[in-house]
């Protein structure tokens, strides 16, 4: 029976439930009276205190994303665009994946790292690679890393993450520093939880890969990953923990996306009916080539056009959460979702352990590839990309350094703080890149775009005090500001 507060999994993402949500949603797919009373709900409104979003329903969106008529999607693109710009503006925040170790215990049918790949170098970074790893990622210009590590209770305990933690965090190399470690592994226990939360990490993201049951048993035919329910429940025990910022996602290909978009906008909307805080982040992965892995074995695939819709419609039904969109996409891909909702890349990203200390950036280690990337581009080139096409990017790490976790991006969003606080941010991250580690036509495109943008935060004396830190960044004397 669906009960949206359960702390049971197969309550709060009821099989059923799903079910009539799709049903719901094919029954008015061309009720284009709902949809544009729908769309209408879901526009930012201004309110005396900033701008501020309904967001929609888990049945809802499935309308919107149902619906087939041209016209309509349109429609659902220029809302999503809309609430993009007034949330998130042109900002888009960088970040790099450090891949810790691929052993694995586990059996994921779609994961080159499943126990039984024997084809696969199985591999640990010590500390010493660790640091040189982050070096290289400094080098880069990186601030804010998502640690990625397969479930291995004997290679990796929580302690060789946490150490992996303290590592990352203690190393400053030139003026480098990476300043928000997210981490994605296994769903643990509470106390482990309270660990991470200790050790000051920024998101815990932990992938559903899928919310049917049935399948997510078949693809996960063995291991801890096996259990739905302890999986599924994990980010509860996260928050119990004492995480505030909790990142979901779905791997796109493995069962039908609808059934996956209602679920994960449900596991949303149970987030905060029980903890009062709603996902800080979504995923939207799509399944990959890898070592031993054929994406074509899944029937599920989507297309690029589907891809985009699922990540308008995500932007309409959850408007406060950051959407994130890896290098598993390529360039063009990439292009088209940045303006319908996603807040957060990856640039310059290895996918195998230890693939950044060491190698140009033409060379790529694959034998410990957990995916193919397809956007293979430096950082750099993503930048001058971005800028290029008209974003801001953002290295910006202050939310979660200033206490503002949880619902707190909500509330600065309300009171309409976001032009005063993430703007100059973003522009302050943005020189001190072009000033360290830029190309010099990166460095020429970025600094004429910061001097126009800086003009766009409208408290004088915020302003003011922005543009003087520009210049001590410029002159080298100072790094991380913040507002
Ligand atoms: N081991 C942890 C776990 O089980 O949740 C997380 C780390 S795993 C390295 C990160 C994510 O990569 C997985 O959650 C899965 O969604 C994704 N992934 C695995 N195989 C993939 C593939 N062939 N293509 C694209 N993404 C994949």
């Amino acid at each position: 029976m669906y009960d949206v507060k359960s702390l049971k999994a197969e309550e709060f993402i009821d099989h059923e439930e799903i079910l009539e949500t799709l049903e719901y949603a094919d029954k008015n797919k061309n009720n284009i009276e709902l949809i544009e009373e729908l769309l209408k709900k879901a526009e930012p409104k201004k309110t005396a205190r900033g701008v501020e979003c309904s967001g929609l329903t888990h049945r809802e969106a499935s309308v919107l994303l149902a619906c087939e008529d041209p016209v309509i999607i349109e429609k659902i693109y220029a809302l999503a665009r809309k609430i993009k710009e007034a949330f998130y503006g042109d900002r888009i925040v960088m970040f790099a994946p450090l891949y810790l170790s691929n052993y694995c215990v586990n059996q994921c049918v779609y994961c080159p790292y499943h126990l039984k790949n024997k084809e696969i170098p199985r591999k640990k970074l010590t500390r010493e690679e660790i640091k040189q790893e982050v070096i290289a990622l400094q080098d880069m210009g990186h601030k804010r890393l998502a640690i990625e590590c397969g479930e291995d209770p004997v290679n990796n305990p929580i302690d060789y993450v946490l150490d992996s933690v303290k590592t990352i965090y203690s190393i400053k190399h030139k003026n480098g520093a990476i300043r928000r470690v997210n981490v994605n592994i296994a769903a643990t226990t509470v106390e482990n939880y309270r660990k991470l939360k200790e050790a000051e990490i920024g998101t815990y993201i932990l992938f559903q890969e899928t919310y049917h049951k049935e399948s997510y048993e078949k693809l996960h035919p063995a291991g801890p990953k096996h259990d739905y329910a302890y999986h599924t429940e994990a980010m509860d025990r996260a928050m119990d923990g004492g995480i505030d910022d909790v990142g979901l996602g779905v791997l796109f290909g493995l069962e039908m996306y609808r059934y996956e978009f209602a679920g994960i906008l449900m596991h949303a909307e149970h987030l905060e009916a029980v903890h009062g805080v709603g996902p800080h982040t979504i995923s939207v992965p799509r399944v990959k080539r890898a070592a031993d892995i054929d994406p074509g074995v899944f029937d599920n695939g989507i297309d690029d056009d589907t891809f985009a819709k699922i990540i308008a419609c995500i932007r309409i039904a959850v408007p406060y959460t950051g959407m994130i969109i890896s290098t598993r996409e390529n360039e063009t891909c990439r292009e088209k979702v940045l303006g319908l909702g996603v807040s957060q890349i990856s640039g310059g990203s290895r996918t195998s352990v230890g693939g950044y200390a060491g190698y140009t950036p033409d060379e790529r280690p694959h034998d410990t590839e957990q995916f193919d990337v397809s956007d293979q581009r430096s950082l750099d080139e993503v930048v001058y990309w971005l800028m290029k096409s008209g974003y801001i990017p953002s290295f910006c790490t202050a939310c979660y350094r200033e206490g503002r976790t949880g619902d707190r991006f909500m509330s600065l969003c309300k009171i309409g703080q976001i032009q005063n606080c993430c703007h100059p941010n973003a522009l302050m991250t943005l020189q001190e890149y072009l000033s360290d580690y830029a190309s010099p036509e990166t460095k020429r495109l970025g600094e004429k775009l910061i001097e126009k943008e800086i003009m766009n935060v409208p408290n004088e004396k915020t302003r003011q005090i922005a543009l003087d830190n520009l210049k001590q960044i410029r002159d080298g004397n100072k790094r991380d500001f913040r507002f």
